[in-house]
């Protein structure tokens, strides 16, 4: 139940579980820039931003300022955030150690390459350029604005237009077309089921159809999938499991 690309991490439910991300480093084959060479995703969440990049056509202007991070390393800029920016500032931008969905190495951040200093709390992001063919195609390749301005009181996190979460395809595209962040999502996928209604999507090429599966208290939960081509199960960090069952070739992840 803690692991999957729809965990939900946030001040309320913390990174469980000690299985360790399948990472690889963001540097190397896929011309996206890094701020620092040691930057390291989700394996498929990487593979994703780097089709997110390309049809972008945004390699030269966009930068990865901040990927997969460790507990030690939340920590440590969380304590240097509290020394440099004070409470207030990093209480809205910066998660608590052990509540950063950045642990998960389904979170990336942005910003713009430009010359001279970055902020790395803060890096700008704004609507031009390959920046901006980003933002417009994000949730096509699975990947959604996680703190958005409006649902501050929801996310407990101020708006972050250079945060940016890897869900999967359909469901970036019901978070956008619904208007709902995370904690909303989850919350909304608990009224379909394998028996009842599900969530529907398609694409041209391929559909998928999602469920939710509450988590028995036993500890062992069974799980129906439907005939299909391909299937993902994930926790949701909270109380249960999201199913997303896919048919036809376009499928990518
Ligand atoms: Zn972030």
């Amino acid at each position: 139940m803690y692991r999957g690309h729809l965990v939900l991490v946030n001040a309320d439910h913390p990174v469980r579980g000690d299985h360790a991300p399948d990472l690889a480093a963001v540097a190397g084959g896929d011309s996206i820039h890094v701020l620092d060479e040691r930057i390291a995703l989700e394996s498929l969440c990487l593979r994703r931003l780097a089709s997110l990049v390309a049809d972008a056509e945004a390699q030269d202007d966009i930068v990865v300022v901040s990927g997969y991070r460790s507990k030690q390393e939340q920590t440590a800029i969380y304590e240097d955030s509290l020394r440099e920016n004070g409470e207030a500032y990093t209480a809205s931008y910066v998660a608590l150690p052990g509540r950063s969905e950045h642990q998960t190495g389904l979170a990336v951040d942005v910003g713009a390459r430009v010359e001279g200093e970055l902020d790395f709390i803060a890096p700008s992001f704004p609507d031009e350029g390959g920046c901006l063919a980003f933002k417009r195609l994000a949730a096509s390749h699975g990947f959604v604005q996680r703190y958005k301005e409006g649902k501050e009181a929801v996310t407990g996190i101020a708006c972050e237009p250079w945060h940016y979460r890897y869900v999967g395809a359909p469901h970036a595209a019901w978070m956008e077309s619904l208007d709902l962040c995370l904690e909303e999502y989850i919350a909304y996928l608990r009224m379909f089921s394998f028996d009842g209604e599900r969530l529907a999507y398609a694409e041209e090429g391929w559909r998928a159809e999602i469920y939710y599966v509450p988590a028995e208290e036993t500890g062992v939960t069974a799980v129906t999938v439907p005939a299909c081509d391909a299937y993902t199960l994930s926790g949701n960090n909270v109380d249960g499991f999201i199913v997303t069952v896919y048919e036809g070739a376009g499928y990518e992840g």
